[in-house]
Formats: C-alpha cells, structure tokens, sequence
C-alpha cells in the first residue's frame, strides 16, 4: 500500500493543526492516512487506497457513508435554504416529535451541537434541579471532553484525568466501576443526599464493549429513587444503535430521568440532544432557569439529515440488516478466536463489535455468549470476562495497537485504532463484507 499523498497531508498538518489532528484518536501510528471520500461500507484514502470501514466515523454513519436519496434530498434541500438562521424551525419540532415517539422516558428535548456539550448540558440540568453537586460516573466510562467527567480514582481519592482541569473540579464527581452494585451502594450510603445524578453508558461503548450484568441498572435505577438524585442514561453511541428505535433503555427496560443522544440522531452531522420528562427538561432556559443556549443548535441541516435518517430506519430493515450481519460477524469471531487466540473475548451486541485482547485462562465463549459477551453467569468464561473499564485496560492493549490493526489495514480493512474504541456494522455492509472480514482476522489474529 502506498500512503505517500497522507504522508505529505500529514506533514503539512503537523505545521498547522496540534498533532496534524482534530480529535485525538485519528492520529493514528505511526502516520494517519488521510481520506478522500466515502463510498457506501469503503473509504478511500488519498493515495486511492480502498478500506471495509468499520470506524464509521466513531459511530453516527449507521446507513454508511452514501446517503439514501431521502437523505441527500433533506439535506441539500435544508443547505440550499440558508444554511441557519437563529431563529426556530419546523424541522427541529419534527425531529423532536420523532424521538419522543420512539424512546418511552423521552418527552421533551434540548438539542445541542456534539455528545459532550449534551453531556455537559445534563450534568448542569441535574444539579440545578437537585440543588446538589455530585455526580457518580463509571470507571472506564467516557462522556465526551467535559471538566466534570475527564476523572480517573476511586471514590474518596479521585483526581482530575488530563492537565488543564482544577483539582477542586474533580472532587464533585465519584467514579465507580462499572457492574458492581455493592459499590454504588456503598457511594449512596456515605454521600446520597449530596448526589445529583449518576451519569452512566447503558452499555460501556468507549472501553470495550462492556455489557451490564443482569440487574445492575436496575440497582442504580433504585438507588437514584431512594436518594431523590437523577439517573443519566448516556446513549450518545447506543442511541438509535442498541435496541432500535426504542435505544438500549428499551432493551434493557430502564426508564432514565435524562438522556443524551448524539452520533446517529445528526445523521453524520454535528448534533447533542438532552431529553427526559418534560419537568425535568423544561428546567433549561427560557422556561427554567438553569442556563443552556447555542448559536449552532437545532441547525436545520443536522436536523433535517437526522430525521430524514431516522425515518428511512422506521420505513425500511435497517436494524434487522445490521443486527445480523453484527450476529454473523461475532459467532464467526468467536469461532476464530476459540480456535487461534483462546485467550481473548469477544464482545458487542446489535451492530456494535469488538475482539478484546484479554489475558483470560477459560474455555472459550459457550453458546450464550456465542454471538458476543452477554455476562452470562452460566458462561465457562464469565469470570474472566471483562466487567469494568479497568479489565478492558489490563489487556495486550500495545500487540492490538502495534500489530493487530497494522496487519488489518493492509489488509484493507479499517477498525478503530486501539483497544478502547468499538467498532460499527453499517447498512451500507453485505454478508460478503462479513465474510471478507472474517477471513481478515483469520490472517492477522
Ligand atoms: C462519543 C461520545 C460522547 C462525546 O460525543 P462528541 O460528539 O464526541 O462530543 C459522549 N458520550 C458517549 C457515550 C460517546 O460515545
């Protein structure tokens, strides 16, 4: 593969852009490759190299990277108009309407322009209707680059994550491992009545591919009655993923007080959104007090290829197209890895995968936890499966960065680029796509 074109773009963004980069994951080692466009389940790199994408831009482009016409339609349509006005517009009551029909504990809705300014947006909301600071977040859970959540300790001993943020900042936020209840618990018992809201991914999906072990929403969910705080379901990537329509808190039954959504409901565009019962939402300002506003948001580009994207799941097999092939994808991965590298765990639900690189001495995934690490206890490996954030960590996290993906790149085929990152199926793949992937792993696990 040549890469000589990205490798002079990547020059000259070193001059100009902090680390040639605007988000850090996508400095890839040891020289990014650049990317000229997007074609369906491909992308193409400016050396017109050709790659099976499974980044999928981190997440929103569940119908792939060729917009349906409906879509395209929207979208020009909504471009060629304005592009925003700052003043309201149809369009973002329609997709309001659209996402409150769908998601049972939705009702009402702030939308915003990215996953961490909704998350920011919650945590401000929380602690403005309870009148407390704390908020209790999961190890190994990631809410996008916001000060109250970029934290790293144990409850008691919890310090800012990055430079840049004030000690005094992290002592309102308690980290807890995710899947254990006892912990919570204990949280709860020592600082209930100073806690505004437990902000929590309904399924770990920015270390690993975590699922929750039977029960521990419902824990949380109890503990968040009992002490008058709010529960947060962060759906920015499970969101129109997980579940369809109806999100992961359909799935698992779970009705959050608050909800943040981004990634899918911006259809491939910028987009946030905080929604929830309609006391609790309508506490933004104008009709409530806590302080909440953006130039940007509602933008009637996003907001037009958000509902646009969201009706063409509603009218068309989306989620049973991606579901299978993700079902197809992870029993074959299962497969390989019984038979090439017993030692790690295949993870994922829906159209979300991961092969985590754990360090486990069990016998294989059974049938149970065949399409992917459901945590069932009757398992032969469920005690080795990863639980928490802190065991994804304790993986062969440098063979999967150094080797692993280096070898399934030339192969042409893209996944995230570390450990931590999950991977995406989207419409746009075919059973051909699997298969071919699935023979890539073959080769390069
Ligand atoms: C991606 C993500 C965010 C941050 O969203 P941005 O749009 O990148 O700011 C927050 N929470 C979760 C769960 C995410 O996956």
């Amino acid at each position: 593969m040549n890469h000589d074109r990205s490798r002079e773009l990547y020059d000259r963004a070193l001059s100009v852009l902090a680390g040639g980069v605007n988000s850090s994951v996508r400095a890839t080692r040891p020289s990014p490759f650049f990317i000229e466009r997007g074609d369906g389940a491909h992308v193409i790199d400016a050396d017109g190299n050709r790659y099976l994408d499974y980044v999928m831009g981190y997440g929103p482009l569940l119908l792939g990277h060729t917009m349906p016409e409906e879509v395209r339609a929207a979208v020009q349509q909504h471009a060629s108009q304005g592009p925003m006005y700052g003043g309201p517009t149809e369009v973002e009551v329609e997709l309001a309407e659209f996402v409150t029909r769908h998601v049972p504990s939705v009702e009402m809705l702030r939308f915003v322009n990215s996953g961490t300014e909704a998350t920011v947006s919650a945590v401000r909301l929380a602690r403005g209707i309870t009148g407390r600071d704390k908020i209790v977040v999961m190890q190994g859970g990631y809410h996008g680059a916001q000060e109250s959540t970029l934290v790293e300790g144990e409850p008691g001993d919890v310090h800012p994550s990055t430079r840049g943020i004030p000690e005094s900042f992290a002592e309102h936020t308690i980290p807890v491992p995710f899947n254990d209840p006892g912990t919570a618990q204990d949280v709860f018992e020592a600082h209930g009545d100073e806690i505004a809201g437990v902000l929590v991914e309904p399924v770990l999906g920015n270390n690993g591919i975590v699922m929750p072990v039977d029960g521990y929403h419902g824990t949380l969910r109890n503990l968040c009655d009992e002490y008058g705080s709010l529960l947060i379901f962060d759906e920015v990537i499970t969101g129109f993923r997980v579940g369809g329509l109806q999100c992961a808190q359909g799935t698992f039954g779970i009705e959050p007080d608050l909800t943040t959504f981004g990634k899918v409901i911006g259809g491939g565009f910028p987009v946030g959104a905080v929604g929830g019962k309609t006391e609790l939402v309508e506490q933004f300002t104008p009709s409530g007090s806590v302080f909440q506003s953006g130039t940007f948001s509602g933008h009637p580009v996003t907001m037009a290829a958000g509902l646009a994207t969201l009706e063409y799941c509603a009218e068309n097999d989306v989620y049973d197209h991606v579901n299978a092939l993700g079902e197809k994808l992870r029993s074959g991965l299962r497969d390989i890895v019984a038979d090439q590298a017993p030692e790690y765990t295949v993870v994922g639900t829906d159209s979300m995968f991961k092969v985590l690189f754990t360090r486990a001495d069990s016998p294989p995934q059974a049938d149970d936890c065949a399409t992917g690490c459901c945590q069932d206890p009757s398992c032969p490996r469920f005690d080795d499966c990863p639980k928490t954030g802190a065991d994804v960590g304790k993986g062969e996290t440098e063979r999967w960065e150094r080797l692993f993906w280096q070898s399934m790149k030339e192969e042409g085929v893209w996944l995230t680029a570390n450990q931590f990152e999950c991977q995406f199926v989207s419409d746009a793949h075919t059973m051909e796509d699997i298969e071919r992937t699935l023979e890539a792993y073959k080769t390069c696990l």
